[in-house]
């Protein structure tokens, strides 16, 4: 059907007085004998449009008026009678679907709760589609910084034999039938489509780190799965996962990346998503717009992990985890720190090796490694990273002191053998990232189907 966009019609003055065909799905109407006013959306901004019938020239299908219908309608854009907008005078309205009265998206304030319940409608919530659009833009943008940046998309696989150790439960992938009988996991895997134990991937870090060792500057941004069997407001069994990998950086670079980035996406999700910004402002985070223009115009802080340990110990606050050197870092920690310290986002640096993964580089003092998270009011950890260890040797050391299965390593050891440099990357949560952008306060609410424990909607 030949329609323009409700976007254009609000934007475009120069369609003032021209005639156009819009469609869309009406959000509100008021209808009087004489004339009905249909508010209509299509999803392609935040601001619908007011589509004005006269009544004595044109006869209105009273389900056209229905909250939830779709309507295509054509008419003339004349200035709005309120504000610098504009509206649309209609020569025709045409009703393309009715929508019955049992539509479960009224005007009246519902909860984020109930909403969960139709994920197949929220989206037609105005906190929703806004939601969805800040999230395409940030994701856009993402792409953008890292093509400007001459960061190489690569595309890793889903399906994985190695388990990226230490970073989460694996989902495991078969074919094998539910009451396959064998006398051993070795046979029963064997029997199975790829003739060993396979799984989703966790990350895309490690075959990261082969790209990054050829083409320089790589990232990934897709879905990464873990079987978390956690019921936390950040958690999801599904999360999209964006992973830079970049050769010849030591923890520093790994760091100024990642601020660079996070800066150039939440200018662009500013600039370019005013209207959602503005609601999320007003219904969602108070101060949501202050605290991100504060983010793209200062630094973003650097603790080091043992200091962190002293300043959580010299809290006034009650942690329900107890703090000790060696202990890692919980959520409430993490929040404490961000939120009651800094006010903005930390960097924490160094973490005790005993409480990271094998690939991270051992720093000289034999006790941590260069590791970072970073942390963020509202959420805490966003971005895990490091920098990876380059030298062969500290490297088996560190796999072997971990009980690993070196055998199944042998590819990634071979980065170490042959022309070994120093890398380091990140991993950010794209979920957790809209999140802290919208101050939507659970993961869930920033998914299409959010996937967590028992719930696969
Ligand atoms: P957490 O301690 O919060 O569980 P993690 O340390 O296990 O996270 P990493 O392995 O460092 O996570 O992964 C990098 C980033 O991916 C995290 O900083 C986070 O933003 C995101 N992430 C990890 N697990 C999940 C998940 N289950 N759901 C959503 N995002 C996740
Ligand atoms: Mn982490």
């Amino acid at each position: 059907m030949k329609h323009i966009d409700i976007a254009t019609v609000l934007q475009d003055k120069t369609l003032l007085g021209s005639k156009v065909t819009v469609c869309g799905w009406v959000r509100t109407s008021r209808d009087s004998a004489a004339v009905a006013f249909l508010e209509l959306t299509d999803g392609t901004s935040f601001s619908r449009l007011q589509v004005v019938v006269d009544k004595s020239s044109l006869s209105l299908d009273p389900e056209c008026t229905k909250c939830g219908a779709s309507v295509a309608a054509t008419g003339v854009v004349v200035k709005a009678f309120k504000g610098d907008g504009a509206e649309l005078n209609a020569e025709s309205v045409t009703l393309l679907g009715r929508c019955p009265n049992d539509y479960p998206i009224q005007k009246k304030r519902t909860t984020l709760e109930f909403l969960r319940g139709i994920p197949h409608l929220r989206l037609r919530t105005n906190m929703f589609s806004a939601v969805f659009r800040v999230r395409s833009v940030a994701a856009q943008a993402i792409h953008r910084y890292f093509h400007e940046n001459r960061f190489y998309y690569i595309h890793t696989p889903l399906i994985t034999a190695s388990d990226c150790e230490g970073a989460g439960e694996m989902f495991r992938v078969t074919t094998q039938p539910w009451n396959a009988a064998y006398d051993s996991e070795e046979a029963y895997y064997k029997e199975d489509f790829f003739g060993q134990k396979a799984g989703l991937s966790v990350s895309g870090q490690l075959e990261g780190e082969v790209a990054a060792m050829a083409l320089g500057r790589i990232y990934t941004f897709g879905p990464s799965f873990r079987a978390e069997n956690s019921n936390t407001t950040r958690h999801l069994a599904e999360f999209w996962h964006v992973e830079p990998e970049i050769a010849f950086a030591e923890l520093p670079e790994v760091m100024e990346v990642a601020e660079d980035m996070i800066k150039y996406v939440v200018r662009a999700v500013l600039e370019e998503c005013p209207a959602e910004m503005d609601f999320f402002e007003r219904f969602v985070e108070n101060g949501l717009k202050a605290k991100l223009s504060n983010i793209v115009e200062s630094s973003f802080a650097v603790l080091d992990y043992t200091d962190a340990i002293e300043l959580l110990k010299k809290a006034d606050v009650k942690f329900q985890f107890p703090v000790e050197w060696g202990c890692d870092l919980q959520t409430e920690h993490e929040k404490y720190i961000t939120e009651q310290v800094y006010r903005k986002p930390v960097f924490v640096v160094n973490y005790p090796k005993e409480i990271k993964s094998f690939y991270m580089k051992q720093n000289a003092d034999g006790k941590t490694v260069a590791a970072t998270d970073l942390l963020v009011p509202g959420i805490g950890e966003i971005i895990g990273g490091s920098e990876r260890e380059a030298d062969p040797d500290k490297l088996l050391a560190a796999m072997q002191a971990r009980g690993m299965d070196l055998a199944s390593y042998e590819q990634y050891l071979d980065l170490r053998k042959f022309g070994t440099a120093p890398h380091g990357g990140f991993g950010l949560g794209f979920d957790r990232f809209v999140m802290y952008v919208t101050g939507m306060e659970n993961i869930r609410d920033v998914v299409l189907f959010p996937r967590t424990v028992k719930n696969i909607m």
